[in-house]
């Protein structure tokens, strides 16, 4: 029996491995799970979003996921950003899909993919752009899925299983903006 193809899927939160998780494991892969997040603010919201992601990784069809705490330096995506806020979102993607590439090929992996692929609200094409460019062929390929059209039921199964679903993005300007809106 041929053994399956390994993902290294890199996972922002819970709620939107829902469906990925499930996509990939049902075409086959042994999908193991990556949380690295490191700009997620401020900590306890990061504590929370990983224990989510540990409580529910086994009912997601997660077998095993790597837990990164000690790459969470929300400094390094600071110094990345500054000066070009407006562009935050292209240096989380990169930060996070650079280290899930780079443990993906030192892990042995066949492919790397991200549940930021699933959400509606991110710059899909950025993200895939990203993947492709941190693909250096053979091992460790990136796994482009356009996982969006899972959104609808992975909303509802998150729901329905009471997983913690955050009400902004991550960082702290994210969360600036959801509680303080511009033109406020
Ligand atoms: S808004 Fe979300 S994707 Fe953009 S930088 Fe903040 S946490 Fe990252």
């Amino acid at each position: 029996m041929s053994e399956k193809p390994r993902v290294l899927l890199h996972v922002c939160c819970a709620p939107c491995a829902v469906h990925p998780a499930r996509a990939l494991a049902d075409e086959g892969y042994a999908v193991t799970g990556l949380f690295y997040n490191p700009n997620i603010h401020p900590a306890a919201e990061y504590l929370r979003r990983r224990d989510a992601l540990r409580s529910f990784a086994a009912r997601l069809g997660l077998a095993s996921v790597i837990f990164k705490d000690r790459g969470y330096e929300p400094r390094e995506w600071m110094r990345r950003v500054a000066f070009r806020e407006e562009n935050r979102c292209f240096f989380c993607y990169q930060m996070r899909l650079e280290k899930t590439a780079f443990i993906a090929r030192a892990g042995g992996y066949d492919f790397f993919s991200s549940t930021l692929l699933y959400s509606r609200r991110q710059k899909h094409e950025t993200i895939a752009a990203l993947g492709r460019d941190l693909d250096g062929g053979g091992k460790a390929r990136f796994l482009y899925r356009d996982f969006r059209e899972g959104w609808s039921e992975g909303v509802e199964t998150s729901k329905r299983l009471g997983i913690y679903r955050q009400d902004y993005c991550g960082c702290l300007l994210s969360e600036a903006e959801r509680r303080l809106p511009p033109g406020r």
